[in-house]
């Protein structure tokens, strides 16, 4: 048998960012890591997740997830390789999917932890595009949104992990236009060339209002919201009578420090019968085998594709999380740790 480690680093939370986070709130601590007790499971990471909803768990805030603790490991997201079980069912060298990331080893109950099929699709996926990310897309446009076949969608952060997923599954399912706002020219281009929009626009080559009208001439039926503020304005704006806007995300304004403005045409909802509506992954939990079905078909057929931002190393981590929030990744972004 291999020896166990009996240490490993996880990051820490150690002060309350005000604003954009800093290095200092922050630390990367070496713990020691303890064999399994009976019904637990040992993993070592290979990759986990860094999102922008984490930003919000910095704060002391109450909120639909508990906030990160002082002097604690931060958590999200991560698939690794079991290496010691005291769990039936769970075999040293299976994979599977948790809740424990932000750390190289972590030691827990199996049962908050599903196996993964690395021989059916990558590891990483399972977190991304066949996890809680696609299933974002899939339930905010299909069942948030209503999306119908005909309709024109606009989504923003749409080269990102989430974005560039409804915006395909929007032109899978029979768009009558898709358009998408992103931040650098690389990615307008991606979102066109690779990914099959209609029409993209970068939001940091003038007004969003003006770029949206002349990317969608005949307005907008759905918006898919991952940004907020300016966005979500230019969306009430184009959105056409009984339109309806998924409200996903808002991350233009995660790091205010200050209160945001609200859309200053919302009184267009009144005349324009718009739907505006929040949306939790959690949720929607029971599309889950629909929509591993519809992607795993589309992934296979090559209908839908994603990328991922893998930064390598663990002390790599918090640089990769406050790249998301600067958009420094295209598609998801993950923390690899195979290569340490
Ligand atoms: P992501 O889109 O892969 O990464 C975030 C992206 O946001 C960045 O790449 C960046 O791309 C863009 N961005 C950053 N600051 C911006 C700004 N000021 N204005 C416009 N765009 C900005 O992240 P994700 O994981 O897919 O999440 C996307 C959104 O969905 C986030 O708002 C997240 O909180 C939300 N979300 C919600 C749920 C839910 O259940 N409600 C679940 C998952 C995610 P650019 O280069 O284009 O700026």
């Amino acid at each position: 048998m291999t020896e166990l480690p009996t240490s490993g680093r996880e990051w820490h939370l150690v002060a309350r960012p005000n604003g954009w986070p800093e290095p200092g709130d922050v630390a990367l601590r070496e713990v020691p890591v303890n064999e399994p007790g009976e019904g637990r499971i040992l993993v070592r990471n290979l990759y986990f997740s860094v999102d922008p909803y984490m930003r919000g768990r910095m704060n002391d805030v109450k909120s639909y997830t508990p906030p990160f603790q002082l002097d604690k490991p931060m958590d999200g997201a991560a698939v690794g390789e079991v290496i010691a079980s005291r769990a039936e069912g769970f075999a040293v060298g299976d994979h599977v999917l948790h809740g424990l990331g932000w750390r190289e080893y972590a030691e827990f109950p199996a049962q908050h932890a599903a196996k993964i099929d690395g021989s059916k699709a990558p590891l990483s996926s399972y977190i991304g595009v066949l996890g809680m990310t696609g299933l974002t897309a899939y339930a905010g446009l299909f069942d948030v949104a209503s999306f119908k076949e005909g309709d024109a969608v606009f989504v923003s952060g749409a080269a990102g992990a989430v974005g560039s997923q409804v915006g395909q599954m929007a032109r899978i399912k029979g768009a009558s236009r898709v358009i998408g706002s992103a931040g650098s020219d690389e990615k307008v281009k991606l979102l066109v060339e690779e990914y099959g929009f209609d029409a993209a626009f970068n939001y940091k080559n003038g007004p969003v209002r003006d770029q949206l009208k002349e990317a969608a001439p005949d307005g907008i039926d759905v918006y898919f919201d991952n940004v907020g503020g300016e966005h979500l304005e230019a969306a009430i704006s184009s959105l056409n009578v009984h339109g309806r806007a998924t409200i996903c995300g808002m991350i233009a304004q995660y790091n205010a420090t200050e209160p945001t403005p609200a859309p200053r045409n919302l009184a267009l909802v009144i005349g324009k019968r718009l739907r505006l509506q929040g949306m939790l992954v959690g949720d929607h939990a029971a599309l889950q085998p629909q929509f591993v079905e519809d992607v795993a078909g589309w992934l296979a057929s090559g209908e839908l594709k994603y990328q991922e931002t893998v930064v390598e190393g663990i002390e790599n981590g918090f640089d990769a999380f406050l790249g998301v929030l600067r958009g420094e990744n295209t598609g998801k972004m993950l923390v690899g740790l195979a290569g340490k």
